[in-house]
């Protein structure tokens, strides 16, 4: 993902000019092979548009996606095809991929017709094989979603993205709509799929203790911005950036680096439409310096492949 931008355009009826939305706004990211990358931040951040725009499901405004050597974000919807395949989301709602018409069955069995997999028999079996996987019986085959609870229409809506193999699969917050008590379940049921699975993933969630969980790189988002990604262990026992360390800072992990103070968020996050000049984080950093306010800081390389975007990064790395 190389300098990905995502902006949306609104006619603003009031003050009679163009508003324009900066969703993501140059964001830059290597996935490799098997990698589970985590993309944490505030809701409204950009973390869904980013997501949706890694897939082309939106269009992205400039910048390149290129997926196993081959650039995917100019491709018509039909050229994407051969990628659908490969490259699938799980959505927060279930209803999002669960069509409420169509039974359990019916709503798994499309994908392998779409690709003409399989005859009959062997796409019910498929279908009762993966919705195994993610602990729902055979019994539950002709249910209608609305029949089903919040968390296995979940781990339907789950066992529905996997059911195609897929290489790549962007997971955008599919918890956070759970209740609590089920979340976890889910929650295993995306680990243990991932060992017996080849996949990669990039996870979106504004729970760090959820990322940790399951990811090994963490990505930190903020107003349409990395400000901060490094391997999982370096980035828990080094946050550098301040929304990083305040983010953290709200979680309820025992750790030994971690500071002991929370650290409360001031305001509240900035609109993408009129983003902050300088760092986008200046308006509620208490670091805050004249040069963040005029420049805006590039992503620094500090520790192996930890990167930062912070003007005194090297400063605060401890
Ligand atoms: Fe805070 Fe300045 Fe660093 Fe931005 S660049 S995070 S405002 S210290
Ligand atoms: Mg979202």
């Amino acid at each position: 993902i190389r300098d990905v931008k995502k902006y949306f355009y609104s006619d603003g009826i009031k003050v009679g000019k163009k508003q324009c939305v900066k969703a993501v706004d140059g964001f830059s990211l290597d996935i490799l092979k098997g990698e589970n990358v985590g993309l944490v931040g505030e809701s409204g951040c950009g973390k869904s548009t980013l997501g949706r725009t890694i897939l082309n499901l939106y269009p992205a405004t400039s910048g390149t996606i290129r997926y196993q050597g081959q650039n995917i974000e100019k491709l018509s919807f039909k050229k994407m095809r051969p990628y659908r395949r490969e490259l699938q989301m799980i959505f927060q709602d279930p209803y999002a991929s669960l069509n409420p018409r169509r039974t359990i069955f019916q709503s798994m069995e499309e994908p392998l017709e779409l690709f003409k997999l399989g005859d009959k028999g062997e796409r019910k079996e498929k279908v009762i094989e993966m919705l195994n996987e993610v602990g729902i019986g055979r019994e539950h085959l002709d249910k209608f979603p609305h029949e089903m609870s919040g968390g296995q229409r979940q781990r339907v809506a789950i066992a529905r993205s996997f059911i195609l193999d897929p290489k790549f699969i962007v997971a955008d917050e599919p918890v956070s709509a759970l209740d609590v008590s089920v979340r976890s379940q889910v929650l295993n049921i995306m680990r243990r799929l991932q060992e017996t699975h080849s996949f990669s993933y990039m996870f979106i969630s504004h729970d760090l203790s959820v990322v940790r969980y399951l990811c090994d790189k963490v990505v930190v988002m903020y107003l349409g911005k990395m400000v901060e990604c490094a391997d999982k262990k370096e980035l828990f026992e080094h946050p550098t950036h301040p929304y990083t360390r305040a983010l953290l800072s709200a979680i309820p992990i025992p750790d030994v680096h971690r500071r002991s103070e929370r650290i409360i968020l001031e305001g509240d996050l900035p609109s993408p439409a009129n983003p902050p000049t300088g760092c986008v984080f200046h308006t509620r950093c208490k670091y805050v310096t004249e040069e963040c306010k005029n420049v805006c800081p590039e992503l620094k390389t500090l520790h192996g492949s930890h990167q930062v975007a912070c003007h005194y990064a090297e400063k605060f790395y401890e």
